[in-house]
């Protein structure tokens, strides 16, 4: 693994580095500030059209599940504000760390994250790397693995353009499904720079079942150790026989859009997915620790629309503290078991190797 530095055995935060027992609960995907919304496609249909600058109001609120990307500028956080506010109710539940894993091509706002890190008392770890290629900033395809990999390095030991601020994971690292060459290269350069640093990776993968283990197979060729690597959004997926089979890889393994239950969510760039229900999550998660994988679950809401902010009537930051952990006692979970997911892997997670 990387050579020793001043990282190796702490966390890094936007605040600087910290002790991994310091954490506390902690959520592996979430999104603080962030702005999708120059991907959505304008519709046709003229009456879909009122929708995308219309104002978020309750009446819309149930409509936006299939127009996830083209209503009431509803793939944009920008304000501040409102972030810390959101993110004072997941500390005010019991909360310590958030991992904002918004990537190149989500409209990363590192001084925002220290901002809100400082007004709320929350760690919070930034990601890097790059997003699906449908966001990648224009000049991304032409940029080599070693392009690549170096601006993820400099991310984590420099920080991310002039600001000082550093990443403390790699990711969420956007992938489609099938693979796209770049994709392939951003894969293998976050690969590198999670050798180099110590880091690990945190993949949002394309939505077929193939993509996973093609991700894993593609970070592991090029060095990567399996506890280095976070599946993310196995929420996506449900099929019991393939997850037995994911769980055997060794990785991380995150449900994190808990608290979005939309039953039609729209396609995102291009991929029509369904992310299934909390009940569902619960089931997958119990079934995962029942094959004594309890150890590689992490947790998170993914927020990253209004329609999830606690504002605009969504659970926010703090469902899985508040509804999810009574949840899963009331079914039999074990406190051990729980603290496992919230709090000793994460540590192991974010830890810098
Ligand atoms: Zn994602």
């Amino acid at each position: 693994m990387a050579k020793k530095s001043p990282i190796t055995g702490k966390v890094q935060t936007v605040l600087g580095p910290v002790e991994p027992r310091s954490l506390g609960a902690t959520l592996t995907h979430e999104h603080l500030l962030f702005d999708v919304s120059h991907l959505g496609v304008v519709p046709e249909e003229a009456s879909e059209r009122a929708w995308k600058d219309a104002t978020l109001t309750m009446d819309r609120r149930g409509g936006l599940g299939k127009r996830f990307l083209g209503g009431c500028h509803n793939n944009a956080l920008l304000s501040i504000p409102a972030a810390i506010e959101e993110a004072l109710r997941f500390k005010y539940a019991g909360g310590g760390t958030l991992v904002d894993v918004t990537s190149t091509g989500l409209c990363r706002d590192p001084l925002a994250l220290a901002t809100v890190s400082r007004a709320t008392g929350l760690n919070v770890v930034m990601g890097g790397s790059y997003y699906m290629p449908v966001a990648h900033p224009a000049g991304t395809k032409k940029k080599t693995e070693d392009d690549i990999a170096k601006e993820i390095i400099c991310d984590i030991t420099v920080g991310v353009k002039d600001t000082g601020v550093k990443t403390g994971v790699i990711g969420e690292v956007g992938n489609m499904w099938p693979a796209t060459d770049v994709q392939v290269r951003v894969l293998r350069a976050s690969a590198r720079a999670a050798l180099e640093t110590g880091a690990a990776v945190n993949i949002h993968p394309g939505y077929h079942l193939k993509s996973p283990p093609f991700i894993f197979e593609t970070l592991t060729k090029a060095g990567l150790p399996a506890d280095r690597i976070i599946l993310g959004h196995l929420d996506a997926f449900h099929d019991r026989a393939w997850l037995r089979d994911l769980v055997q890889l060794g990785s991380y393994l995150e449900w994190d859009i808990f608290g979005l239950e939309d039953s039609e969510l729209g396609a995102v760039a291009g991929q029509p997915v369904d992310f299934g229900t909390d009940v569902r999550r619960m089931e997958d998660i119990e079934f995962t620790v029942s094959m004594g994988a309890g150890n590689r679950v992490l947790l998170g809401h993914d927020v990253c629309t209004q329609f999830q902010l606690v504002r605009n009537g969504g659970k926010g930051y703090a469902h899985i503290l508040e509804n999810i952990v009574p949840r899963l006692r009331r079914r039999g979970m074990k406190v051990t078991q729980i603290q496992a997911m919230l709090t000793d892997n994460p540590q192991r997670a974010l830890t810098f190797r």
